[in-house]
């Protein structure tokens, strides 16, 4: 691998990856910085046949990774932990140069990452089965949990350290081992966690890192190899729809976390103060791009034009520039894709009868940074209601009914994320209720914990991550019956 990136790193570690066992790539790609267009590193763009070496490698450890005991892969797990915080600063820079997030964000979604090794370095002791009262006396019943197998995993940009940790502790604590592709814009935060992960201990073919710089082809073999029983992909709804149907052949396990667009309701009794607060974090967060951003604010018609003044207020002191710069809020966005799609939605929106509050321009002409922008008079028409932006804009929708606006906040096809401000307790459960999302912040525009199941319904997934039910993603139910007893 070539390296150019000069700030303090891991790169030295990083060097070191191409010997984790699989023969070399002969060709390349390279890494750039979105906030300066700087190139940051080549690393060898593997194929086909890397990737069925890495499963290869995958498969033969894995029966000796699950016979250790829980205690084992716990220690291995928690000292790898501890090399990541002790590691954090460089991780977190690493992160800003590639993804573009500003330094504090980078930083405490390396704490993030780290927060799920540790919580499953602790769980990969709580595996437990269950025994049933046998309907007969001469026999015994009772449930077993084993791991899996292989995984193989699929990582996005937006989140390229915590994703990866998420992804893949828990799988390692149930016993698993894996193959990971991390996105090919933000593979180096990746590769450097996993040189901690060989200097943690693990045993030669536990995890295994595939560089690559499109997802199609590792993502065929990893669905079609048998060796590999189960995949686990975070990314956009149409990959994940596909990952599925090339997993139908072997009736292979998946688990998805996909698009979203998460409804942000501010009923008239709520803290407005809060609200506008909380609706900066869940809309502007990683630049709006993550999976649970606040896509569309309902607003209630008679506290909307307060909301409106006091948000606008604060959006406009939102600063935009290198995730580097001290103080800097908002980082560029991945790439110019980005930029069109959000240009498209404020342009249909206009067309339609919307209006530029704050923002609604690209600031430079070199990178990728997008003023923080907020419309109004959004209807459900336009496709800014409709579609994920994953961009710093705030569609606000005036609402005057409290049960029409849930019914329009459901009228989507993704169910991951949903926010509401209310103080009525009442009103508090039943809308709680009534949102058909797989997660629900109430008062809060932050809600992602290690603690917590992660995931959602409808097409934005299957499966959770995150807290117990995360790990049991990863375990098989076996039932033994003995009889003659
Ligand atoms: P993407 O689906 O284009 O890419 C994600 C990953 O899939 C990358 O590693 C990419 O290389 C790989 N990939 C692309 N095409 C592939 C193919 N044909 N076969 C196999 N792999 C392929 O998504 P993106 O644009 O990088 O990420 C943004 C999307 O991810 C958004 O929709 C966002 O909501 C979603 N996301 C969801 C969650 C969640 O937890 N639900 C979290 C983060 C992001």
């Amino acid at each position: 691998m070539t390296r150019h990136l000069k700030a303090p790193d891991l790169f030295g570690a990083i060097d070191d990856i191409p010997s984790l066992g699989r023969p070399a790539a002969d060709r390349s790609f390279s890494v750039f910085n979105p906030s300066t267009g700087e190139l940051l590193a080549e690393l060898p763009d593997m194929g086909v046949e890397q990737t069925r070496a890495a499963i290869d490698q995958a498969y033969k450890a894995q029966p000796a990774w699950a016979a250790l005991t829980a205690r084992e892969r716990s220690d291995i797990l928690w000292h790898w932990h501890q090399l990541i915080v002790d590691h954090a600063d460089d991780l977190a820079a690493i992160l800003t140069a590639e993804m573009g997030k500003p330094l504090a964000e980078a930083q405490s979604e390396v704490s993030h990452a780290a927060a799920y090794l540790q919580w499953y370095a602790e769980e990969a002791n709580r595996i437990y089965g269950e025994t049933i009262a046998a309907p007969s006396t001469d026999r015994r019943m009772l449930v077993i949990k084993q791991p899996i197998g292989v995984v193989g995993t699929i990582t996005p940009w937006n989140f390229p350290a915590s994703m990866v940790a998420r992804k893949i502790s828990p799988a390692l604590a149930a016993g698993c081992t894996i193959v990971l592709k991390p996105a090919e814009q933000t593979p180096l935060v990746a590769g450097a966690m996993f040189a901690l992960a060989r200097e943690a201990g693990f045993p030669e073919g536990v995890v295994n890192l595939i560089f690559a710089s499109e997802g199609d082809m590792i993502g065929r073999e990893l669905c079609s190899n048998a060796k590999v029983r189960k995949i686990s992909f975070t990314g956009s709804t149409e990959v994940g729809r596909l990952l599925m149907r090339q997993c139908s052949d072997q009736i292979k396990k998946v688990s998805l976390e996909l698009g979203g667009n998460a409804p942000f309701i501010v009923f008239d009794d709520a803290d407005l103060d809060a609200a506008v607060d909380g609706a900066i974090q869940a809309k502007f967060r990683n630049a709006g791009q993550t999976c649970v951003s606040a896509n569309r604010l309902y607003v209630q018609a008679s506290i909307h034009d307060a909301f409106v003044v006091k948000f606008v207020e604060k959006v406009r002191h939102l600063s935009v520039g290198d995730g580097f710069d001290p103080g800097v809020a908002i980082g560029p966005l991945i790439d110019r894709h980005a930029l069109a799609k959000i240009e498209s939605h404020i342009a249909d929106a206009v067309q339609k009868g919307g209006t530029v509050e704050c923002g609604g321009e690209r600031i430079g002409k070199a990178g990728t940074f997008f003023q923080p922008t907020v419309l109004t008079d959004i209807s459900s028409a336009m496709a800014i209601a409709q579609e994920e932006t994953f961009g710093p804009l705030a569609p606000i929708i005036r609402f005057e009914d409290a049960e029409q606006v849930v019914h329009e906040a459901n009228d989507t096809i993704y169910g991951l994320a949903a926010y509401f401000y209310a103080s009525n307790l009442k009103r508090v459960w039943r809308v709680a209720e009534a949102l058909e999302y797989g997660m629900v912040g109430i008062n809060t525009g932050r809600m992602s914990s290690e603690a917590a199941p992660f995931g959602g319904i409808k097409q934005s997934g299957i499966g959770r991550e995150g807290s117990r039910h995360g790990l049991e993603d990863y375990l098989e139910i076996k039932y033994l019956c003995m009889g003659g007893i």
